[in-house]
């Protein structure tokens, strides 16, 4: 098979912001401003921020900016699984915060429902479909596991692997775990254009290609220094700058620098990629099946996860999880011809019935790896400023859930949420280079080694186990 061939004429644009419907960008801020609400980014974090603090409270002066355009950054370029989980999963909820897991399940149930809710209350066109995920075994030792874990009242079904040949075939599968309820499937692009539409309708005004540059306690407010979006360095000097004095900040900026310096080191930016295909015509949709057009993922380490669009193509992504030394985040990482390929590769082996089928685009981007692989919260002075990240590839639904902490946190209340464990414990920090490259890759090889070795763990993933960095989905 000539996965060069399927991918020749595949964009480099993530698939989802490659349409007519992206928005015009709006103008940066180009005055000095008092708001009651500074956001900081606009992705969904920041979006979702935004939306429920103007549903608190209406009068509320509320601002967002965006040092680029709404939905640019890993918003409007993910796989689209919205999932209920808070915590990646719940085996690593448990593994992290074994006696809070449980009420996380709950509210993580909670937050989706919202979700749901929003979609319908504000009418978005974002192509939200409640099917599940189904978690594929693609290899004996993983059947049992999944077998295990058969719970209907919960909404988790086992299939063998007749069953789940009358829903989705391929040669690859032994069997499943259906989670029919807790993940829904969004055109994450369109998610994030509609949160705007909307947030800008309850009156959040909205500057793009407006970036933070420093952000400092002034006693009662909170200064805020931004300065119009420039590329060159000499650009950047004669770009206009601002100051805006806020009451509160919510920072959601995920991957990006962290403007509170005490957290930028409990953050890694780890690549991820994904593949579009063109759209399935129908005889090549009977061919796999796939009515129930659930998301799915497979049970390694190093896991693919895939889903349709309303159109019909399927994305396909994952395997490759890339780190640069350095903490580097950079367009010229978002592409990778080498995990291009090899994802191609393992779409035929789960597909051969689509051999033929072309890749219409191929792109990445960082994800927010923190070290418990699910978001940690901090505040600064005195509950004005708070921030959410480290959503580590989950943060779909879960950046939801960030906004009402964080607007928890900003009201100085203690509320249910900002007593959880979740929200007043910060994961262990990365260590600086070279030992985080050092000890990301050797993460990496030891987790490719216990995929090899029927999942079984060697000393290193046992020892990160036992200090709180470990990883179980
Ligand atoms: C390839 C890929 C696939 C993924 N698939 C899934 C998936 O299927 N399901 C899932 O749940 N999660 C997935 N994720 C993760 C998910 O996309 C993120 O967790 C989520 O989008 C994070 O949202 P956010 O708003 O926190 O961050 P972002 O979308 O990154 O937004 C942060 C914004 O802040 C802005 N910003 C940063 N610094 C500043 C500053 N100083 N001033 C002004 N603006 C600033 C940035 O420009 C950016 O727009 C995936 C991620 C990637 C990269």
């Amino acid at each position: 098979m000539d996965v060069n061939a399927a991918l020749a004429d595949a964009s480099t644009i993530p698939f989802w912001l490659d349409t007519e419907l992206r928005p015009e960008p709006l103008p940066p801020l180009s005055a000095d401003e008092e708001v009651d609400l500074l956001v900081v980014g606009g992705g969904f974090t920041g979006l979702w921020t935004a939306l429920q603090a103007k549903e608190r409270d209406p009068n509320r002066r509320v601002m967002l900016v965006e040092a680029n355009t709404i939905g640019w950054a890993a918003s409007g370029r993910n796989g689209g699984f919205c999932a209920a989980s808070l915590t990646h999963g719940y085996d690593n909820g448990a593994a992290h915060l074994p006696e809070e897991n449980d009420r996380l399940a709950q509210l993580g149930r909670e937050n989706l429902d919202a979700i749901e809710a929003a979609v319908a209350k504000y009418g978005m066109d974002v192509e939200f479909e409640r099917t599940g995920e189904l978690d594929v075994a693609t290899e004996d030792y993983q059947v049992a596991e999944l077998r295990e874990a058969h719970d209907p009242d919960s909404g988790f079904i086992f299939l063998d692997q007749q069953e789940l040949a009358g829903i989705v075939k391929s040669p690859t599968y032994k069997g499943a775990l259906w989670d029919s309820r807790e993940v829904a499937m969004v055109h994450p692009a369109k998610l994030c254009w509609e949160l705007l539409r909307v947030i800008r309708e309850l009156g959040v005004e909205v500057y793009e290609g407006t970036k933070v540059t420093d952000v400092r306690d002034a006693k009662t407010a909170v200064q805020v220094q931004t300065r119009v979006t420039a590329e060159t360095i000499e650009e950047c000097a004669s770009a206009p700058c601002s100051t805006i004095t806020a009451k509160r900040v919510a920072l959601a900026t995920n991957v990006f620098p962290s403007l509170l310096k005490r957290v930028s080191l409990h953050t890694v930016p780890v690549y991820d990629y994904a593949l579009m295909t063109e759209p399935l015509r129908d005889e090549q949709m009977a061919a796999i099946g796939w009515e129930g057009r659930q998301g799915i993922g497979d049970c390694a380490n190093r896991f693919h996860y895939y889903r349709l669009t309303a159109d019909n193509r399927i994305l396909f992504g994952g395997w490759d999880a890339v780190y640069h030394f350095g903490r580097q985040v950079s367009w010229k990482y978002d592409q990778r011809p080498e995990t291009f390929e090899t994802l191609a590769e393992h779409f035929f082996a789960t597909f051969p019935q689509l051999v033929g089928l072309k890749f219409t685009h191929k792109w990445g981007g960082p994800i927010d790896t923190c070290s418990r692989f699910f978001s940690f919260f901090t505040s600064a002075y005195g509950r004005k400023v708070a921030m959410a990240a480290g959503f580590t590839g989950l943060g779909v639904g879960a950046s939801r859930f960030a906004g009402t902490v964080m607007l928890d946190l900003l009201s100085g209340e203690d509320t249910e949420l900002t007593q959880l464990e979740m929200v007043r414990k910060l994961p262990l920090p990365f260590p600086p280079e070279p030992a985080a490259w050092l000890g990301i890759k050797m993460t990496t090889n030891a987790l490719i080694k216990a995929d090899e070795n029927e999942g079984r763990r060697g000393p290193l993933l046992k020892v990160l186990d036992a200090v709180g960095m470990g990883f179980d989905s």
